[in-house]
């Protein structure tokens, strides 16, 4: 197949190429080239020639330098300039490009094919001696540099000493003489160090230069990087050799980089920075400050509208905001570079109304343009970009749950408690946390922990909330006796103020301020046209009516998952809890969930009221029962006081409750089997909570879900409990009125999958639990995963976390398989999916194409699946 592309006057070849064969970079000069955009002419090699060249054990393959110098002599007689030329030369930069942009590939190499002669010959075509000798010198830098790997020190060290001799500090002050005795002392220094000359044949130069680029494909900082994007399935890099052009040939001279809107906000703004008199790599290197593009009348009129008419033109053509690279020579514009302008969440939602606005887009495009997962910058409250420059950070630790949070240290759950009940604002400082410091959590505004990793306790149920969270930053030294921390060589006590950023991880000292995040404007609009398009139902996880509020407000359809074990840790129930589980009669389990069931009943009155006409899933208790004890001595001493036992009693209960698998052990459906009173109190405070709201004309929806069920048999026995709980409730209270109230399961063993026809012929619907599914069906603890999950990462055994992300083609086969087979017994069976991976776009788009009727996930990624879900649906 055709190795090289060439773009120019002459011809612009591979109309239909796509970017896995030229790279993003020689796609798009060849297309601004066909547009008719001043773009200096060049060739560029394909990734299959990459390819090729490692199969080969690192040779180019055969003919690929035939066509090479076939394409230079096209460029030659384009241009009327020759390669190494004594009179005036053709010069190329060499440009690396992959399918997908790759920092840690190869640095670009300007100026190649200046030789002795054509340093000369440039000279002479230039009347520019000091360009010249400055062009060689940083051809032979850059060469020694990225081609033979040479390092960059010595030839600074080179610099410096000349620069000493003229008595000058800056580069631009070095007369020619001076330069030119540099190429000297350059080319001495590279034969010193590689035992060969310079290469003065340009062409030899070149096929060097194809082969670095070739090499710098696999370079450990390239692989690395395709490894954490999960970049995969590339053939390798394109080549581009392209004619050069000089920003560095005086005053009238520059180079710059632009976005044709403003990437951080959206603004439809040409945003960019120039440098006069420089080439290329100068502005991003930082070694003279740019200057805004729009100062660029002041400098040249022309050339600032000619840019404006080619965002224009740019926009027109990729109706994309684009990222442009720009050089101008001697008062004329060149276009060196165009891609897809990378930008914020926030700028996403707003260029795509405001294109939708001018007519370069639809409303379908404007919704498939946006990355779902990027809108989670929309969805937290966050720092003000002026405060947060100027903060003072501390340290920076793992972003373990994005947002911002601010508050006074406090070193315990009860403290943030007692803090947050008295309104105070405060960050929860652990070394880690567990399930016991739930409730602290949640009313802290942010978690600071110092070690545990990115799926430690702390992170998962941060990010489960939305809250702010950041883990394992081992620069602070925790001392919880003494409440106080030190970091950065300062302490910090509860007296003090920190500001969290759990999306960059840092700490700060001090109050930084923050604003609020909110559904409204842009945003609205982009949720509101892909709930035109989706057909996937969205709700939400949710346990507290805060909660169930919250993601009402952003679209939830209803609660696909209210788990009620968190409803018992708070302190004023945790002690009944305890009660009922050391109870060793009916009796007395009785009694103590008799104390409970008021609580249930006002937290279930509370949800159903934030979910007002929606469905509410209702989760029966689903953990082993010994999470609910406490494990420290000091904690069950406390305990048995204040439940007025022996210590020995909560010990001996602890131990009896000790399981070696307790994942796999005694919970979910099992513990109805054995306690039924606990099923009966909860059906109860759910009944009695819908019969209350419809006294208060608000519609309760409950939808009872039986957890963990394996079995048709445990469904059909539970259900025959949960529906005659309902009717002896409904007695109860005399109620007359009708109430809506379902009975369904969890499908999260893989047995329940596999004989779901069976298990349908008892429930009113599916929800899959794919956080155990997946935990069964791979075989792998959720909890322990992390000891082994990095190394298959890196070693290419899982590409991404099962538990983020859903295996389509493993666990996604039961999932399939359950909703086949639950819809031959049922066809208008409901079916959701409740586990992590119902908030990310991957599995939503899956779910969808499975033919589920819901997702449900946490209420800060409702906006996230909504707009999933349409995307699945385009
Ligand atoms: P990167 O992928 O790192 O951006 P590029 O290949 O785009 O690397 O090159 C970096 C810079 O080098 C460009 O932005 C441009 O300023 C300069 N450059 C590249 N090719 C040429 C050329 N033919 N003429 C002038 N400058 C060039
Ligand atoms: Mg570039
Ligand atoms: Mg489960």
């Amino acid at each position: 197949s055709q190795m090289v592309y060439y773009f120019g006057k002459t011809k612009t070849e591979g109309a239909d190429a796509s970017k896995s064969i030229l790279g993003g970079k020689g796609v798009n000069l060849a297309e601004m080239t066909r547009i008719g955009l001043p773009v200096p002419p060049g060739f560029t090699i394909t990734t299959e020639c990459c390819d090729a060249y490692y199969k080969a054990g690192k040779k180019l393959p055969a003919g690929l330098m035939n066509d090479v110098n076939a394409a230079v002599k096209t460029l030659e007689k384009e241009l009327d300039k020759k390669f190494g030329d004594d009179s005036n030369p053709l010069l190329v930069s060499v440009r690396s490009g992959a399918a997908v942009s790759m920092p840690g590939m190869m640095n670009t190499i300007l100026n190649l094919g200046l030789n002795d002669a054509a340093t000369e010959g440039l000279a002479k075509a230039t009347k520019n001696e000091r360009f010249a000798y400055d062009a060689y010198r940083r051809l032979i830098n850059m060469f020694g540099d990225v081609v033979m790997g040479m390092d960059h020190h010595a030839f600074e060290t080179a610099f410096d000493k000349v620069k000493k001799k003229y008595k000058v500090t800056e580069d631009t002050e070095v007369p020619a003489e001076g330069l030119k005795q540099l190429c000297e002392d350059y080319k001495d220094l590279y034969k010193k160090v590689n035992g060969s000359e310079f290469p003065q044949d340009p062409i030899k130069q070149l096929e060097l230069s194809i082969m670095a680029v070739f090499g710098s494909w696999n370079t450990s900082r390239a692989v690395r990087y395709r490894e954490i994007e999960g970049i995969r399935g590339l053939l390798g890099t394109a080549v581009n050799v392209q004619s050069m052009v000089y920003g560095n040939m005086g005053d009238d001279s520059g180079t710059g980089v632009a976005f044709t809107r403003n990437p951080n906000t959206g603004e439809n703004k040409f945003f960019g920075e120039f440098l006069i008199n420089a080439q290329g790599e100068d502005v991003v290197a930082g070694i003279r400050t740019p200057q805004p593009v729009a100062e660029m009348p002041k400098w040249n009129r022309a050339v600032h509208k000619e840019l404006l008419d080619i965002k224009k033109t740019l926009e027109d053509h990729y109706k994309e905001m684009q990222d442009i690279e720009f050089t101008i020579e001697r008062g004329t514009l060149y276009m060196l570079q165009t891609r897809t302008g990378k930008r914020t969440g926030v700028a996403a939602v707003k260029t795509a109304c405001d294109m939708v606005k001018e007519g370069l887009i639809t409303e379908k495009e404007a919704v498939m343009r946006v990355p779902a997962n990027d809108l989670t910058q929309l969805l937290l409250p966050s720092f003000k970009p002026t405060a947060r420059n100027a903060a003072d950070v501390l340290c920076r630790g793992l972003p373990a749950s994005p947002g911002a949070a601010v508050g006074k240290l406090v070193f315990s759950a009860p403290e943030a408690r007692e803090a947050a009940e008295a309104g105070l604002k405060v960050i929860l400082v652990r070394k880690e946390t567990s399930p016991e410091d739930v409730d602290g959590m949640n009313a802290a505004a942010g978690i600071l922990t110092s070690t545990g990793g990115m799926t430690s306790h702390a992170a998962v149920v941060a990010r489960g909330w939305g809250k702010c969270c950041v883990a394992g930053a081992g620069e602070v030294e925790i001392d919880e006796k003494g409440k106080k921390i030190k970091v950065a060589g300062r302490t910090f006590t509860g007296k003090d103020i920190i500001s969290l950023d759990g999306t960059t991880g840092e700490v700060m000292s001090g109050e930084v301020e923050t604003q609020e995040p909110k559904l409204s404007g842009d945003f609205a609009k982009l949720m509101k046209w892909a709930d035109g398009f989706r057909t996937l139902g969205v709700r939400t996880n949710a346990d507290s009516p805060a909660d169930a509020k919250r993601a009402h407000e952003f679209g939830a359809q209803g609660i696909g998952l209210c788990r009620t074990e968190h409803m018992f840790f708070e302190a004023d129930r945790i002690i009944h809890m305890r009660a009922m589980i050391l109870a060793s009669t009916e009796k007395d389990r009785r009694a103590a969930l008799k104390k409970l069931l008021p609580f249930q009943r006002k937290d279930f009155e509370g949800i159903f009221k934030a979910m007002d006409g929606l469905p509410v899933t209702v989760r029966l208790l689903d953990p082993p029962l010994h999470e609910f004890l406490p494990h420290d001595p000091e904690s069950q001493k406390a305990m048995a006081k204040e439940l007025g036992v022996k210590p020995a009693d909560i010990v001996k209960r602890a131990e009896a409750l000790h399981e070696s698998n307790p994942m796999l052990g005694h919970r979910g459906c099992r513990l109805s089997v054995t306690y039924p009173e606990i099923l009966e109190m909860q059906v109860r405070a759910i009944v009695e909570a819908a019969i209350s709201c419809a006294g208060k004309k608000i519609k309760a929806m409950p939808e009872i879900m039986i957890p963990l069920v394996g079995t048709a048999a445990e469904l059909s026995m539970l259900r025959a409990k949960v529906e005659a709980t309902i009717k002896e409730t409904v007695e109860a209270k005399s109620f007359a009125g009708k109430l809506d109230i379902s009975i369904g399961t969890m499908i999260e063993i893989p047995r329940a999958a596999l004989t779901a026809d069976k298990v349908a012929e008892h429930a009113d619907f599916f929800s899959f639990g794919t956080n155990d599914l997946t935990q069964m069906t791979f075989g792998y603890s959720r909890d322990d995963i992390n000891t082994f999950l990095p190394d298959y990462l890196s070693q290419d055994i899982l590409h991404v976390d099962p538990f983020q992300s859903l295996d389509q083609e493993g666990v996604g086969q039961l999932v399939e398989m359950g909703v086949q087979k639950g819809r031959s017994t049922k066809s208008k069976l409901k079916i959701g999916i409740c586990g992590e991976h119902g908030g990310d776009p991957a599995s939503v788009d899956f779910c969808h194409r499975v033919g589920l009727d819901y997702v449900s996930c946490s209420p800060f990624r409702v906006p996230i699946a909504r707009l999933a879900a349409a995307q699945a649906a385009l």
